[in-house]
């Protein structure tokens, strides 16, 4: 297993990836029909998300969400709503898992395709200040899920 630190032309594509989706999020927008409404903030560093799920069968046919903030907080809203489109609850809620292992840390984690472009978002874990901007739509999501 390559255990070395990211490559900077790896880190530098990440970091385009999290600008493109900051800048244009994907999936914003209010949802008609909502099933699940959760809005959550980060005080520590100003974030915001409305997350908006329509479920149906136990399985996530829509979601939507509004927020501001730091580019962390936004791009993993906008890249965690691109994976969870048809995904059971507890599928969702294991994905919730990994992410949270991952800003622990998690090297496997880290490497784990399931959690899609969230994986750039890897290097936030050095940084425990950012930690809960990553995590913000994810609590929001495990709230949704759970209330
Ligand atoms: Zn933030």
């Amino acid at each position: 297993m390559d255990t070395s630190p990211p490559d900077p032309q790896l880190s530098a594509l990440y970091q385009e990836l999290i600008l493109d989706h900051y800048r244009r999020p994907r999936n914003k927008g209010t949802l008609e029909q909502a099933t699940h409404t959760v809005s959550l903030n980060n005080p520590l560093c100003g974030d915001e998300i409305d997350l908006q799920l329509r479920v149906d069968d136990d399985i996530i046919k829509e979601v939507r969400f509004i927020g501001r903030g730091c580019s962390i907080s936004q791009a993993a809203a906008s890249m965690m709503t691109q994976l969870l489109k048809d995904k059971s609850l507890p599928q969702a809620l294991a994905l919730a898992d990994r992410m949270s292992a991952m800003m622990q840390g998690d090297e496997g984690a880290a490497r784990d395709k399931t959690l899609g472009e969230l994986r750039a978002l890897a290097g936030v874990s050095k940084f425990p200040v950012r930690i809960k901007c990553a995590l913000l739509p994810w609590n929001a999501l495990t709230d949704a899920i759970k209330s």
